[in-house]
């Protein structure tokens, strides 16, 4: 399954996801471990209506 990473907005195949997490009954797959902590530290952040995918990994371009 294709899925958005909510931190960056990459897309991640859910299969090949660096990491999971589960927040509100839904799961999130993410492109890395850094992303995954990044989403840790603030789900609401990354899941509300106006969230916009910032960038990630210290803004490496992926
Ligand atoms: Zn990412």
């Amino acid at each position: 399954m294709n899925t958005i990473d909510p931190v960056c907005g990459m897309s991640v195949e859910s299969t090949k996801a660096s990491g999971q997490e589960t927040f509100q009954g839904k799961t999130y797959f993410f492109c890395s471990t850094h992303c995954r902590d990044e989403f840790k530290k603030a789900p609401q952040k990354y899941t509300s209506a106006t969230a916009k995918p910032a960038g990630c990994c210290g803004g490496h371009a992926h």
